[in-house]
């Protein structure tokens, strides 16, 4: 398995709008409808989901169910972009990290794992990030791609984000979720693989480091951490990553300590820590890292092979807030598309390697086919949600604002 590669970050070209019409709110909205609704012409029966027998006017006892399964599978990946109107920065929009910062470059895993001041400087940062994503709300797209989940209009997601947003409203009976790079929800212990809530582990790292707690406090009371919008944020003197940590100059990272992994803490001689149970620079063991896949690190194959498998049970594929920067999502795209299925993208400025997944496909057709447009999801997906609804029959319960902490219960899931 390639391992996480930094993502590049040359701009993308322009877009070709797909069809014409969804250069407009209402023409993506029509577009992005059809595309959920219309049945693939090339459907790929897999062993898992053999293709329904079209229902006869005799059978319609059945009809309901016959009609269910007649419609298009569509797995939707979502990333960073999908999370902006969270208040969350992504890396390539208007606002974002690469935007922004041109020299960002974040921690690579074999930093992290071959180095204590590596770590002491990710923590620190973490520490002091950790406060915006655990706040943040998981926003109007998010709610509506767990309604098209309980419409029956997509069938799984993955998304390449950490923030844990699609597994909270997501009904994970109905609508399988992947988080494809990881979760920053829990921290996992790179010796016993253990994972830990990060919101205990937070409330740790300010036992062990007072000053930066009472800084981190400052920061809060300042409302540089208050806010929801990342160029208000970065006014009042904090800049955060979509990695969820924190940029800050000129601050000793040298004096931060984080804990061990409390299980390997004196089952396994290798760790090392001082009086208060905080790392030492020689520890060989009990080292945590968020649960999130860090560039130069691998996929698990499990996650890997998931994915595939969901692409393969999918008729189609739906791209929301993603530029596929990064291969890791980029070749599943291109795997839904050597399979001839249809793929259809709602995201703001270029995507990666675009033009290929649309060839030979009809500038005039109407979405069912593919369809591409730049529209922010969170004008379109509810629009999206009330049409499929009307046109099926079927209604959602309201799914409720939710925060990171009710997440608490599937961290170890
Ligand atoms: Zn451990």
């Amino acid at each position: 398995m390639p391992v996480m590669r930094i993502p590049y970050t040359d701009p993308l070209p322009a877009p070709r709008i797909l069809p014409p019409s969804a250069s407009t709110v209402r023409g993506t909205i029509a577009a992005l409808t059809n595309f959920l609704v219309t049945p693939a012409r090339t459907s790929v029966p897999t062993q898992q989901t053999p293709s329904p027998p079209h229902p006869s006017a005799a059978e319609s006892n059945h009809a309901t169910s016959a009609l269910a399964s007649s419609r298009p599978r569509t797995l939707l990946l979502t990333g960073a972009g999908i999370s902006v109107a969270s208040g969350l920065a992504d890396y390539r929009g208007s606002s974002g990290t690469y935007t922004l910062n041109k020299t960002y470059r974040p921690i690579y895993f074999s930093e992290f794992v071959g180095s204590h001041a590596s770590r002491q400087r990710y923590w620190a940062r973490s520490f002091l990030g950790w406060e915006n994503l655990r706040r943040a709300k998981p926003n109007t797209s998010h709610r509506a791609v767990a309604a098209l989940g309980q419409a029956g209009a997509i069938q799984s997601v993955i998304t390449q984000n950490v923030d844990s947003f699609h597994k909270i409203l997501n009904d994970p009976a109905s609508l399988p979720t992947l988080e494809l790079h990881g979760y920053l929800r829990a921290t996992v212990c790179l010796t016993c693989r253990k994972e830990y809530d990060r919101q205990a582990f937070q409330e740790r790292l300010c036992e062990l480091n007072p000053a930066w707690h009472t800084f981190l406090q400052e920061c809060l009371r300042s409302g540089a951490l208050d806010t929801e919008n990342p160029i208000e944020r970065r006014e009042r003197g904090l800049k955060t990553n979509p990695d969820g940590d924190v940029d800050l100059p000129g601050v000793d990272y040298a004096t931060f300590r984080y804990p061990a992994c409390p299980s390997c803490l004196g089952k396994d001689a290798r760790v090392d820590v001082d009086q208060d149970g905080a790392v030492v620079p020689t520890t060989k063991a009990g080292v945590l890292k968020p649960a999130v896949v860090m560039f130069g690190e691998s996929i698990p194959p499990e996650v890997k092979t998931r994915a595939e498998e969901f692409v393969d049970a999918a008729d189609k594929m739906l791209i929301v807030g993603s530029s596929l920067a990064t291969y890791s999502a980029w070749r599943l795209a291109k795997k839904a598309t050597d399979q001839g299925k249809p793929v259809g993208i709602l995201n703001m400025g270029g995507v990666r390697g675009e033009e290929g997944f649309f060839e030979g496909v009809p500038r005039d057709n109407d979405g069912s086919l593919a369809f591409r447009s730049q529209e922010a999801s969170e004008f379109i997906l509810p629009e999206v949600v009330e049409r499929v609804q009307k046109m099926w029959g079927t209604s959602s319960d309201k799914v409720a604002d939710k925060t990171l902490d009710d997440a608490k219960a599937s961290a170890s899931s």
